[in-house]
């Protein structure tokens, strides 16, 4: 059973809240408006599927702003994301720097956090507030992040820090839960369809040094 709040849809034996629906019911309310979304990208498969969700709704501008990502690794991936972009013509994509030394000083301290921990808190604030600064110094009306459709990133985190991220830009957050409507099964038959090349970690060293020891 689900009841309406100012900030959302709660779910009552849960207690908590459901950022997919809010995110539809937003959609579906600016509907036929045009709003322009700046929406952080992390990779081209999970992209896929949260462009397909809201390219009838916003015009859509990726943004690869993973400075978290390892060199070699980040060109593959943002030249993927580009590709995507061309064959399907479901967003425009924005350029930025890849800053590493930007995501090693945000997890100074938190390295050997696991996966999940506080340095993935760290390193998604640090995304998505370039990704907010740049929302409102180009007049997006909106600013929101594919992170979501993993599996193994936790929505209420990611949701939360988007929040505080509109207030302290004055950009409107769109909230998400891409993995919820199957989001994440989507991501995989349509990176089967356009060959997507799907990475096997998340992307910085030391989830690289995990994957490497098991
Ligand atoms: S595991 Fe992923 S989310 Fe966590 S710090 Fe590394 S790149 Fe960022």
């Amino acid at each position: 059973m689900f009841a309406k709040t100012a900030r959302g849809v709660y779910n009552k034996n849960m207690n908590a809240q459901n950022y997919n629906a809010l995110m539809l019911e937003t959609a579906e309310r600016l509907s036929g408006e045009n709003n322009r979304l700046l929406i952080h990208a992390c990779c081209a498969p999970c992209s896929s599927a949260c462009f397909e969700r809201l390219k009838t709704y916003f015009k859509i501008t990726a943004f690869f702003y993973n400075p978290n990502i390892e060199d070699g690794e980040y060109l593959k991936r943002k030249a993927e994301l580009i590709r995507f972009i061309e064959q399907t013509g479901w967003a425009d994509a924005r350029d930025c720097e890849h800053d590493e030394g930007a995501f090693y000083s945000a997890v100074k301290g938190l390295e050997n956090c696991r996966e999940g921990g506080e340095r993935c808190r760290a390193c998604f604030k640090l995304r998505l507030e370039r990704t907010a600064r740049e929302a409102a110094e180009n007049g997006y009306d909106y600013f929101t992040t594919t992170l979501t459709l993993s599996p193994l990133k936790d929505a209420r985190i990611i949701n939360e820090i988007g929040y505080g991220l509109e207030k302290k830009y004055a950009v409107k957050w769109l909230p998400c839960d891409f993995k919820k409507s199957n989001g994440y099964l989507r991501s995989l038959q349509l990176s089967e369809e356009h060959k997507l090349y799907r990475q096997n970690y998340c992307g910085c060293v030391y989830s690289r040094q995990t994957l490497d020891k098991n």
